[in-house]
């Protein structure tokens, strides 16, 4: 299905995958400075009149001394690693305050460039050039991520380098319509001008909540066309890992996969088919009226659907919720076979996870109507049945977050109480 990339667990009888050395944010990775910023401050980022030591610093790409002894590493890490086919040389992750080089020669390049991508992009060819010889098949990587999305005005990528853009906007609607994805539409056309080839790095999934409804297929067709004109040759289609039952998780990796095979599929035709074939035919036209309702929902409310995403209030109304709750249990109540209808019971968890996280809207709503739409349980019970569901389908890590790893369910738990009972939390 084309998904040989980095995470691949494809063998080698399948055809093998591609490795990156290392895949991503990898400055740090070949410039470490716990071992070199004591000695060298002024290879790393200069913010204001500081050199920046901090997780979140970047490197002063101008520097020389700097560059020789990055290219050094570089080529000592691909002769241990003869597997890897890329070797990423791209900028650290960053949190809101981007901590790029404001140098007086960095800032002449950025401003000669019109972009932060100008002299990442300059260093990167220097590394592409330098490692060639001995290193002809591998691609030289970059990122085209944050404050350095726009493309420069005069560097080219080499012909080893791959540019790889990540892109940023409204899910909800193609990435190639609306204003909210002007930048990132822009930033695509602009390097497939300037570039052989392009890769992209795109995210199918809210980050802050896997388990939250998150209407996006059916423009998951038309951004892969869009991405295949403007040049992409490879695709990263950053879904929920590490969770084993989030939003209809099994479908997603259907459509994306079909898609990527044969981007003129079209993406109804595709969920009809897993539907049927996962869920029994049965259940498959309530599931489908479930997604429409919702995908629906999100485009008429034109709500920003973007990769983090803390609540559904904004797009998903109490009465189509009802509805869409309404299908799923029918869906439910027409399937007979146990398989079809673990795999239904799966897909009910986004619904309840909506229900549970924002209880209070729908109390409001029933309040304000005198009548409610949706059966409001008493919460503690509901919240009992919920985490059991979570258990019984192994679900594990609940958004994207390392540090609390060992303890999300409970934290989750938790979480949940909190808006349940707030009443609680004044005790
Ligand atoms: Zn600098």
């Amino acid at each position: 299905m084309k998904c040989n990339g980095d995470f691949s667990r494809t063998t080698e009888q399948y055809g093998g995958h591609h490795h990156y050395l290392p895949f991503v944010h990898s400055f740090n990775y070949f410039l470490p400075r716990e071992r070199y910023f004591g000695a060298h401050p002024e290879w790393y980022s200069k913010v204001g009149e500081e050199r920046v030591n901090h997780p979140y610093s970047q490197l002063c790409l101008t520097n020389s001394a700097m560059r020789e002894e990055f290219i050094r590493n570089v080529k000592d890490s691909l002769r241990l690693h003869p597997e890897a086919g890329f070797v990423s040389i791209s900028q650290n992750d960053s949190d809101a305050d981007f901590r790029y080089c404001r140098c007086e020669a960095c800032s002449a390049v950025a401003e000669e460039e019109g972009s932060q991508a100008g002299p990442i992009l300059m260093f990167v060819n220097e590394v592409a050039e330098a490692i060639e010889k001995e290193f002809p098949d591998v691609w030289v990587e970059t990122i085209a991520y944050q404050y350095s999305v726009p493309p420069p005005k005069h560097v080219k990528p080499r012909k080893n380098v791959i540019i790889r853009i990540c892109t940023h906007g409204n899910y909800a609607i193609p990435l190639s319509e609306g204003e909210e994805n002007r930048a990132t539409r822009e930033a695509i056309e602009g390097w497939s001008r300037i570039a052989d080839n392009l890769y992209i790095w795109n995210y199918v999934t809210n980050f802050l909540s896997y388990l939250m409804p998150h209407p996006n297929l059916y423009s998951l067709d038309e951004d892969i066309r869009f991405f295949v004109k403007n040049k992409t040759i490879g695709l990263f289609e950053q879904g929920d890992y590490y969770c084993s039952a989030g939003d209809f998780v099994a479908l997603r990796n259907y459509l994306i996969s079909h898609l990527m095979w044969n981007p003129d599929l079209d993406a109804e035709g595709i969920v009809d088919e897993f539907l049927t074939g996962y869920y029994g035919a049965s259940a498959a036209p309530y599931l489908r009226i479930y997604w429409d309702l919702l995908s629906r929902a999100a485009v008429d409310s034109r709500v920003h659907l973007t990769m983090v995403r803390s609540s559904t209030a904004d797009w998903l109304e109490v009465p189509v919720y009802a509805q869409a709750e309404a299908a799923m249990r029918k869906a439910l109540e027409v399937t007979k076979e146990k398989v079809y209808r673990d795999r239904i019971r799966r897909e009910q968890i986004p619904l309840k996870f909506v229900l549970l996280s924002e209880f209070q809207r729908f109390r409001d709503y029933a309040q304000e109507n005198n009548h409610s739409p949706v059966a409001l349980p008493d919460p503690e019970e509901v919240l009992t049945e919920f985490m059991a569901l979570l258990n019984e389908f192994q679900v594990t890590m609940v958004r994207e977050d390392f540090s609390s790893n060992p303890h999300h369910l409970a934290g989750l738990e938790n979480d949940l109480r909190h808006r349940l009972f707030p009443e609680e939390d004044k005790k």
